[in-house]
């Protein structure tokens, strides 16, 4: 039986070695997988780091595509993905190659050992939510309510401005 597939949001960012073209080779890591579909990407944004700030700022964008895998698996994707890019991670909010986080898995709600989604600390970072606005189709998040209302109603700004980097991509 065919698997179904499902729409997913994922947030990207990185802060080391050409963050920019970081952001661009894990999209295009994510779309090599035959798991993976109809890839999106939102435009590149600058903004200064949530954590420590002795660290550079950070480029942040989200994708949106589908995937037949199932949270738990496409989690495990992302990592690899991650770790094949030689992520490193040094301090909690600290500078680091290149994060993958799923923020939204169609419109379920998930808690599982070490995935939560819709990603918990979303609703408060700008530098997601306004990326995810331009590539997610629907405004009615499942149990966070709209996302133009919370985008109006966020009480902290970390984005500076949008990146001029290119995000063209080629689609599949
Ligand atoms: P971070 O390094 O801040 O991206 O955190 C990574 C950890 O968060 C991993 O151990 C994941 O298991 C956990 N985690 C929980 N929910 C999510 C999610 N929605 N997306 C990605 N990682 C998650």
């Amino acid at each position: 039986m065919n698997k179904p597939w499902f729409r997913v949001a994922i947030g990207l960012g990185s802060n080391l070695d050409n963050p920019a073209e970081q952001i661009k080779t894990a999209v295009q890591n994510l779309q090599a997988l035959d798991s993976i579909r109809h890839v999106v990407l939102s435009d590149l944004w600058l903004s200064k780091p949530q954590g420590p700030q002795d660290q550079p700022d950070f480029v942040n964008a989200v994708c949106v595509c589908e995937t037949c895998l199932t949270p738990a698996a496409l989690l495990a994707a992302l990592q690899t993905i991650e770790q094949d890019q030689g992520r490193i991670k040094q301090r909690h909010w600290g500078e680091r190659l290149i994060d993958l986080d799923i923020l939204l898995y169609a419109n379920q709600l998930i808690e599982q050992p070490g995935l939560v989604v819709p990603h918990p600390c979303m609703t408060q970072r700008d530098f997601v939510l306004i990326p995810l606005a331009q590539v997610w189709p629907e405004d009615d998040l499942p149990n966070l309510g709209k996302l133009t209302e919370l985008i109006a109603n966020l009480d902290q700004s970390f984005i500076l401005n949008q990146s001029s980097a290119e995000t063209q991509l080629d689609t599949k």
